[in-house]
């Protein structure tokens, strides 16, 4: 392993305008550089680095980080093969240390081998597996294996002295009413693993029928669900190189269809596709292939996928799978060449969209039709002028109506979403970045400020509290048209954000039928001397 003094002393040659013009071309403009973005395609300049800051974000695509991660993402890289690659690139030398210990996951890496070590034990496990069509290769390739009971988990890291508390951090073990209990309990594991390789979190499938088929980890500081997709660290280099990637709904199909040799496929995390998994589906800029299940939820999955990735311009398109089949099923008997036709036939991301929206009317109702030319047309002004002209055709004909009906928007309407702040958002937002900007504001903020006072951005402000490192928050750091606030525009910034909600708070103190006259008599003062405080602007950062 590289010493972490080496790695300081690396950082410390870096600089993050070199490193990231040395494999793509950068503008100054102001204190900052830009270009077009290289993790996703675009041709006007989003991306951004900042020198004071040393960082880079992508407005675009969200892409964000510092020189390493650049180098990380830019070249799929792993961290230490990065760390070597700027090593080599700014003539500094690393050392290294024999010391090999997984630092922090050790102790859900010996888990999961233990996990794995339990499978081969159990019979009702690995006949399910075989039910299913599991190979054994894909057994050993997922690390798949099975939790007992309870006591069994707390034993195995009892005896071999691992650390509870790590093991509760990683969501392993947790405490109940009748002490420390196991999360995963007769289930098959499926180990979830995070695209550099390293294990973070488990899914589970109960083999003696509990109500829950599935369940994951819970949400911990490694393993968020709505970012992650498993499989990815064993799909990634086939994603890059077909260019193309299969999104399923669940473990099993992945396992399946790698088997079958569609190792380009990956799945959600018993949760919908959502903007944070925008940033993986990206890398490689791959063609997106959502393959879900025909019923009404996996219809609606798809339909929303379709929303969210034709708005972020992804190229791809649906397969549902109908007849109460799944990948896995199909894998499993043996329908390889069906698949292969399927997932070259995929209907367009827009054009599924649109088929969805017409087909929840009924076009013999005049009203009916009126609401889905309503609602087609609405989604269409989500798309580029070249889309919408293309596609106002196509609705029409579907809808059998004049094409002039379809009101296609003019160009110099299309804006970046970054510039159309509207004054809330400005206002919350920089709050925001000002904290960022400044961390010896934040216990001060935090005091007076929760997220439920906010209107639009609760959840950056939560993030900053819970998360402060987050890349998402980087566009905010270099976002132009937000203000970083001295110590006295916040205080008014602040008021103007407290003094409505106090009010408000107020006005709602009359209809809280919960409340006996005494409470809201205190209540009532409480709040008229909050909003005496801060007409006085006696307040918060001092
Ligand atoms: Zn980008």
């Amino acid at each position: 392993m590289i010493t972490k003094e080496s790695i300081e002393n690396l950082k410390s040659h870096l600089d993050v305008v070199d490193v990231i013009s040395q494999f793509i071309e950068l503008k100054k403009t102001g204190a900052n550089f830009k270009a077009c973005c290289p993790f996703h395609g675009e041709d006007t300049p989003s991306f951004v680095v900042s020198p004071v800051k040393q960082i880079y974000h992508c407005f675009g695509c969200g892409a964000g980080g510092d020189s390493i991660k650049f180098v990380m993402e830019h070249e799929k890289l792993s961290y230490p093969e990065a760390l070597e690659k700027l090593a080599s690139m700014s003539n500094v030398s690393l050392e290294y240390d024999n010391n090999f210990k997984k630092i922090d996951s050790s102790i859900i890496v010996k888990v999961n081998e233990y996990y794995q070590k339990l499978l081969t034990h159990n019979e009702e496990s690995k006949k399910y597996l075989k039910s299913r069509g599991i190979s054994d290769f894909s057994i050993e390739k997922f690390e798949i294996g099975y939790a007992s009971n309870s006591n069994d988990t707390i034993n195995f890291l009892k005896s071999n002295f691992l650390n509870l508390a790590d093991a509760k951090e990683f969501g392993i073990i947790d405490t109940g009413k009748n002490g420390l209990y196991s999360r995963f309990i007769e289930r098959i594991t499926f180990p979830i693993y995070t695209i550099t390789g390293v294990v973070v979190g488990f899914g589970g499938r109960t083999i003696t029928g509990h109500n829950a088929k599935y369940i994951n980890s819970p949400q911990t500081k490694l393993f968020n669900k709505s970012k992650l997709l498993y499989g990815y660290h064993l799909a990634k280099e086939m994603i890059y190189k077909q260019k193309t990637v299969i999104v399923t709904e669940g473990y099993l199909d992945v396992v399946m269809l790698h088997q079958a040799g569609f190792s380009n496929t990956v799945a959600t995390l018993g949760t919908a596709l959502t903007t944070e998994h925008l940033p993986l589906l990206k890398r490689g800029e791959p063609k997106v292939i959502v393959a879900y299940d025909g019923d009404k939820a996996g219809l609606n999955a798809a339909y929303k996928a379709s929303l969210l990735l034709s708005n972020s311009q992804f190229k791809g398109g649906v397969v549902i799978f109908t007849q109460g089949q799944d990948p896995a099923d199909m894998v499993h008997g043996n329908k390889i060449d069906e698949l292969n036709a399927m997932f070259a036939n995929t209907i367009p991301f827009i054009d599924f969209v649109i088929d969805s929206i017409i087909n929840k009317y009924n076009l013999e109702n005049a009203q009916e039709k009126q609401s889905a030319l309503q609602e087609s047309n609405d989604y269409l002004k989500t798309l580029s002028p070249i889309l919408q002209e293309e596609y106002s055709t196509l609705i029409a004909r579907k809808l059998n109506i004049n094409s002039q009906l379809i009101q296609v928007q003019h160009y110099e309407q299309q804006k970046s979403t970054n510039i159309n702040l509207s004054s809330i958002d400005i206002s919350e937002l920089s709050i925001i970045k000002t904290v960022l900007d400044n961390p010896s504001y934040l216990e001060l903020v935090k005091k007076e400020l929760s997220a439920d006072m906010f209107e639009i951005h609760s959840n950056e402000y939560n993030m900053m509290l819970n998360d402060p490192n987050d890349p998402s928050l980087m566009g905010l750091m270099l976002n132009e048209h937000l203000i970083s606030y001295t110590k006295e525009e916040l205080n008014n910034q602040l008021v103007i954000i407290l003094m409505p909600y106090y009010k408000k708070k107020l006005q709602q103190l009359h209809y809280a039928e919960h409340l006996n006259y005494r409470e809201k008599a205190n209540l009532t003062r409480e709040l008229k001397y909050k909003l005496i405080e801060l007409k006085s602007k006696k307040l918060i950062v001092g």
